[in-house]
Order: C-alpha cells, then structure tokens, then sequence
C-alpha cells in the first residue's frame, strides 16, 4: 500500500475540503397552488407542470368502516 511521501499541511487540507459541500436547492413556487416546486419537475401537491396537470392526484381514500363489531369483541 502506497504512503503520502509527507504530511499534507491543514491549509493544503483545508483548500481541498473548500469544495465539499451540498449546494441548495433552488425551488421556484407552483402556479397553481403556489407550493414550492423542483425546476422542471411538476408540483408534488397538485402534479401541475407547464400550464397543465401532468399527474393525475388521487383522492386520498375514506376510512368508511366502523369499529362496532371490534368494540364488542372486547367486552366479552
Ligand atoms: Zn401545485
């Protein structure tokens, strides 16, 4: 295994480390919802993307059953 021939000096350390990072996301606003929204990604509240819905948003669904038959399964 290969060994650096001398220490690197923390400045040299550091220099090289000035470029890691995370850039920020740049985030516009929907124009329908005025969520924010990735560039040219369509929205992920409403799926609008360039002046149309893109994705279809499904109704989230209802929770229609009742607990009554649990309810009386406890008593006994
Ligand atoms: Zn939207």
């Amino acid at each position: 295994m290969s060994v650096p021939a001398s220490k690197k000096s923390n400045s040299a350390a550091k220099r090289r480390r000035s470029h890691i990072h995370v850039d920020p996301v740049n985030l516009g606003n929907c124009e329908k919802c005025k969520k924010p929204v990735r560039p040219h990604h369509a929205c992920n509240s409403c799926g609008f993307y360039k002046g149309r819905d893109a994705i279809a948003q499904v109704a989230p669904k209802t929770h229609a059953h009742t607990h009554a038959a649990e309810e009386t399964k406890t008593d006994a």
